[in-house]
């Protein structure tokens, strides 16, 4: 045991009241990793609440255990967040590491007294947590929420720790943040871990199908209408992108999670190594970038967009009109493109 992990367990022998929260537009990861966890401390005896900057998509609703997640942009929830916040003994901020990816939510936790515990595998953290778990080696936050369990159960056999119920929230985790095993970030030990929670007995298959195989017909057809009509390759950059306004998805009535994935469809096209997704929502253009190799995304939208994320997974944001997001976004192209050319 390490020492944070020897002052957590210590920490965590007395019951607590305590705070579960993960980034905004929680993925399968960060929702998976959350309600795993918050299944463990409660077997342990703590008072435990789960809460969501913002909803979350169809698709994650079977997670055992989501039913009792407060979501902190609902109205009627957000009493009842503050005051769960303020009473809290430990808040475990999970698969992030800026308070900034909590929306409204970040300064409510800063300001909040009880000590904070980080678990995340995003780079460049931020310090606001007493306790770090953070290992930008590992493929997704679930995986880290296992090894912590494992280490606090002094490894007990995993069917002793897990049940099926968390062990399907932490394997939805892994599968999504390793894109079905298929990324860069597979290493033995997701595999290891994943062949553990599998002896608990769960059907992987099926998680796999709820996630993936459960879209309302208007995803698809969504789905598509963008790669028919909006997607562009600029083969000389060996970069796609699509950018979709406003009025778009209110066409398609699409819901945030009827976008979500969608960028990744442009890495299928051959020859290309970046691809990105704009999408202009409530004001603000929201932005996806994709890459494969050793092109960082990160990189670009850190540096021009306000985001950050994962070497070939990252994010941001711009508050200027879609148009001139994505002229920026095609101006810069010229300063990376030997490196795009570079990529194997
Ligand atoms: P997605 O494209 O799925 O929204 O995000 C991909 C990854 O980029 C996320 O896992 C997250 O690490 C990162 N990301 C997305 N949006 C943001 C953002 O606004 N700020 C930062 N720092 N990272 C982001
Ligand atoms: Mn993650």
């Amino acid at each position: 045991m390490n020492q944070t992990v020897e002052e957590l367990s210590s920490f965590l022998s007395h019951p607590q009241k305590i705070i579960i929260t993960m980034h905004r537009d929680p993925d399968a990861d960060a929702l998976g990793s959350s309600l795993g966890w918050a299944s463990y401390l409660i077997k342990k005896g703590h008072e435990v609440t789960v809460i969501s900057p913002t909803d979350y998509t169809a698709n994650l609703r079977w997670l055992s255990g989501i039913e009792h997640v407060l979501v902190y942009e609902k109205q009627a929830d957000q009493v009842k967040c503050k005051n769960k916040i303020a009473q809290a003994t430990l808040i475990c901020c999970l698969d992030f590491s800026a308070l900034s990816r909590l929306k409204d939510l970040g300064r409510i936790v800063e300001e909040a007294p009880a000590p904070k515990l980080m678990v995340d595998h995003h780079l460049e953290p931020e310090h606001f947590a007493k306790w770090m778990v953070w290992d930008t080696h590992a493929a997704a936050t679930a995986q880290l929420i296992y090894k912590l369990i494992k280490e606090l159960e002094h490894d007990a056999p995993v069917t002793e720790i897990f049940d099926i119920p968390m062990a399907e929230c932490l394997y939805a985790g892994i599968m999504t943040d390793t894109g079905s095993f298929r990324h860069g970030n597979v290493t033995p030990e997701v595999h290891l871990a994943v062949a553990d929670l599998m002896l608990t007995g769960f059907d992987s298959s099926r998680v796999h199908r709820l996630i993936y195989d459960n879209a309302p017909l208007s995803r698809l057809q969504f789905l598509g209408y963008v790669l028919s009509q909006k997607l562009v390759v600029l083969p000389q950059y060996r970069t796609a992108y699509m950018v979709l306004t406003e009025a778009e998805l209110q066409k398609f009535n699409s819901s945030t999670g009827e976008t979500e994935g969608i960028v990744n469809y442009g890495l299928q096209v051959e020859n290309v190594v970046m691809s990105a997704m704009f999408i202009e929502r409530k004001g603000e253009v929201k932005i996806s970038f994709r890459s494969v190799g050793t092109f960082s995304v990160r990189d670009l939208a850190s540096t021009y967009f306000n985001g950050g994320g994962h070497k070939n997974a990252s994010g941001g944001r711009s508050e200027q009109s879609v148009t001139d997001t994505v002229a920026t976004f095609l101006n810069i192209l010229p300063e990376y493109q030997q490196e795009l050319l570079n990529v194997d």
